[in-house]
């Protein structure tokens, strides 16, 4: 059960009984938070963060500045000016609030997003009503991810009131444009270097309670446009149709492409099982004259297309190389051009993250897992997401590999019609990760 074991005739008391009664003060400290947690979630499901276009982005940064101080923290209001997204209308805000422990010591940081994507129909509650009913808060970013972000907050709390003396930092941030590339929330902050005194990242977002995202796959978006020749549709001999082009590159994609893909597999433990191949999405496919306007009554003109434009949304793996990805559509691209006349075509690259995935070594990494296994009574699950989150930033631009997404709430409920979080649920991660801030922050009393 010990790691570090205890001699009989030893004077000190037993580790086992000290971390024994750490977890009991822990766990009905957060018994008496539970109304407050719920209240709590409620008040942030109340605001209505919607992204796009990104509002009330700093009603919630007021919100939670007014709770964070409340509990001693120090905040700061950031807004993200210059980055991508920010306007006058639509200002980015994010908040960083940080307490520092009556000793020094490493600093442990919980990022939270703070927008939801839009409410989409099929709703039968209130999605901005934070609704209780049958131990279940309701409303968009209940699951994804306001109800991670109450969970990390009272667990901050309630581990400041159990354990009065403490080593290092606790940071809380709140931080927008997740949903939409996180440029101005935690890559901005990345850039302006907020993460160089972070030691543990622990972003609570939705991936089951008992599991600890270590990562996400890699990501490529490009353009792919083929050309033609516009004339009159009826003599479209006297073309050349571009659609017609893009349809061979369909092919190619059928027949070699997406075989090729699937046949890469990776170590990367990814959920669902069927993201640890490569995969494609064609993310939307158009040729010739645009769709036509709500207003617009007649028939179409008869033209042969003379541009096809295709966006892929290419997920890679982490034992493949960027510029081999690359390669590979460019390939593509030129064995159509060996075998078909007059095929011209552009490869326009739009954005890309490179894959990420945490050792299990990590020291956060290992600090959640302990935890789980005296919340749970099992071992953690191991994933990473198919999809990126905000961790590609604090990588990639905070240079820290100390990261990790755990937080209550199930994956698969995030962006759905009546998404919900549990309450029991918010409150056992919350017991997870006041317990990983015991290990990180009490040196020499880490729980077994
Ligand atoms: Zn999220």
């Amino acid at each position: 059960m010990n790691d570090h074991g205890s001699s009989p005739d030893s004077d000190q008391p037993d580790p086992d009984m000290h971390d024994f009664k750490v977890r009991d003060l822990l766990r009905a400290e957060l018994a008496d938070r539970r109304d407050d947690l719920i209240a709590l979630t409620q008040a942030l499901i109340r605001i209505p963060t919607l992204n796009p276009p990104g509002v009330h982005y700093r009603e919630i940064c007021e919100f939670l500045d007014k709770r964070l101080s409340a509990s001693g923290f120090e905040t700061q209001l950031i807004r993200a000016i210059g980055a991508h997204g920010d306007t006058d209308r639509y200002p980015r805000w994010n908040i960083v609030a940080r307490r520092d422990g009556p000793r020094s010591g490493d600093c442990v940081h919980f990022n939270s997003h703070t927008d939801v994507v839009e409410v989409g129909r099929g709703w039968t509650r209130d999605p901005f009503g934070g609704e209780v009913a049958d131990g279940k808060i309701y409303g968009r970013g209940a699951c994804d991810m306001k109800g991670g972000l109450a969970a990390s907050i009272v667990a901050a709390e309630a581990f400041l009131a159990v354990v009065p003396d403490w080593a290092g930092a606790i940071e809380i941030s709140g931080t927008v444009d997740e949903e939409s590339g996180g440029y101005a929330g935690v890559a901005y902050l990345a850039e302006k270097s907020f993460f160089d005194k972070v030691q543990h990242v622990i972003i609570p977002e939705p991936l089951n309670p008992d599991r600890i995202c270590l990562g996400h796959r890699g990501v490529w978006w490009a353009e792919i446009e083929t050309f033609g020749e516009i004339a009159h549709g009826s003599m479209p001999f006297l073309g050349d149709c571009a659609v017609r082009h893009m349809g061979a590159v369909l092919h190619e994609m059928e027949e070699n492409l997406f075989p090729a893909l699937h046949a890469k597999t990776t170590e990367m433990p990814v959920v669902p099982e069927g993201a640890r191949h490569s995969t494609l999405n064609i993310n939307s496919l158009h040729g010739g004259l645009p769709e036509p306007g709500e207003d617009e009554t007649g028939f179409p003109s008869a033209c042969v297309p003379d541009s096809a434009r295709m966006v892929i949304d290419r997920r890679y793996l982490i034992e493949e190389d960027p510029e081999e990805v690359k390669a590979e559509i460019r390939a593509m691209l030129e064995r159509v051009k060996s075998q078909r006349e007059n095929f011209t075509y552009e490869l326009r690259e739009m954005w890309g993250v490179t894959p990420t995935m945490t050792r299990k070594e990590a020291p956060v990494v290992q600090s959640i897992a302990r935890a789980i296994r005296q919340t749970y009574g099992r071992d953690p699950e191991y994933v990473v997401s198919p999809g990126t989150y905000d961790q590609k930033h604090i990588a990639r631009i905070g240079k820290l590999h100390n990261c990790i997404a755990y937080g209550p709430g199930i994956l698969d409920l995030a962006h759905k019609p009546d998404e919900y979080i549990g309450i029991d649920d918010m409150l056992q991660s919350a017991e997870v990760m006041a317990l990983s801030l015991v290990e990180l922050l009490t040196a020499g009393k880490a729980p077994t």
